[in-house]
């Protein structure tokens, strides 16, 4: 999952492929100019683009295969973070058509690869940042977005918060803790596991829609089976050594979930 539903698939050129070491967050730009930059991003001799450009009007543009290649919008924070340009100056505040544009790429990126639903003002911490935070190492763009944009940072998360809710209003939702309790107990030899029928049916149920267990147990147990399967389910998702452990977490769960109509409550 590397393109983003609703935006305009445009490849560029300038991108580094399989560049992306970690999924932390966006990066919030001001083109400083207008109409789309493809032209610009498509030409070897600029050495520039981003993951993303928004328009005045709203318009999501995309150029990279975000979360796999890197654009190149915040130099050594390219392996870090996606980026979206927007369209306009740094003097002007964004369009609430670009709010609601940036809104929609980071709801995107929070359900694909975790982004966290917060503004933080940093290059390391996982989150909404902007460009001129990170100083000459980041390219030196201090005015990068600009004031009034980076102000509308909070809004811009309040609003993908809402999105996220709306498309997931009124699926089922799984108890984590309650799962964990479940599975960790089949894992020991504890006698009498405790029941979670609900949960561990949605979850069986999942896994075997993504081929990864032939049989669905209709006892609401979480078995061997289940357990190995969902081990096979982090795997997929580039957990590694212990990592796969076939013990749900917080962010394999809540991906499963997107995929197969359940939400993840804590
Ligand atoms: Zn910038």
């Amino acid at each position: 999952m590397s393109r983003m539903p609703g935006a305009v698939w445009r490849p560029v050129v300038n991108a580094h492929k399989n560049g992306v070491l970690e999924h932390r967050g966006l990066v919030l730009h001001v083109q400083d100019g207008n109409h789309s930059p493809y032209g610009y991003f498509n030409n070897p001799a600029k050495q520039v683009s981003s993951d993303f450009w928004v328009s005045t009007t709203g318009r999501i543009e995309q150029y990279v295969e975000t979360g796999v290649d890197y654009a190149f919008a915040q130099h050594l924070g390219n392996p870090y973070y996606a980026s979206v340009e927007t369209e306009g100056h740094p003097d002007i505040a964004l369009t609430a058509a670009q709010v609601e544009g940036v809104a929609h790429i980071y709801a995107w990126g929070n359900s694909t690869f975790g982004w966290p639903l917060h503004v933080v003002d940093s290059t390391t911490q996982p989150g909404l940042t902007w460009h001129g935070v990170g100083g000459d190492a980041w390219g030196g763009h201090p005015h990068c977005p600009g004031d009034k944009r980076k102000a509308q940072r909070g809004r811009i998360i309040s609003r993908a918060t809402e999105i996220l809710a709306l498309e997931t209003d009124g699926e089922p939702s799984i108890d984590l803790g309650r799962l964990i309790t479940l599975t960790r107990s089949n894992l020991g030899a504890a006698q009498g596991h405790p029941a979670y029928p609900d949960g561990a049916r949605l979850v069986e149920g999942a896994l075997h829609a993504e081929g990864l267990l032939d049989n669905i147990s209709t006892d609401g147990d979480f078995e061997c089976l289940t357990i190995t399967a969902y081990a096979a389910w982090q795997r997929r998702l580039g957990y590694e050594g212990a990592e796969a452990d076939g013990v749900p977490d917080h962010l394999s769960l809540a991906k499963l979930g997107r995929r197969h109509g359940f939400t993840v409550t804590a």
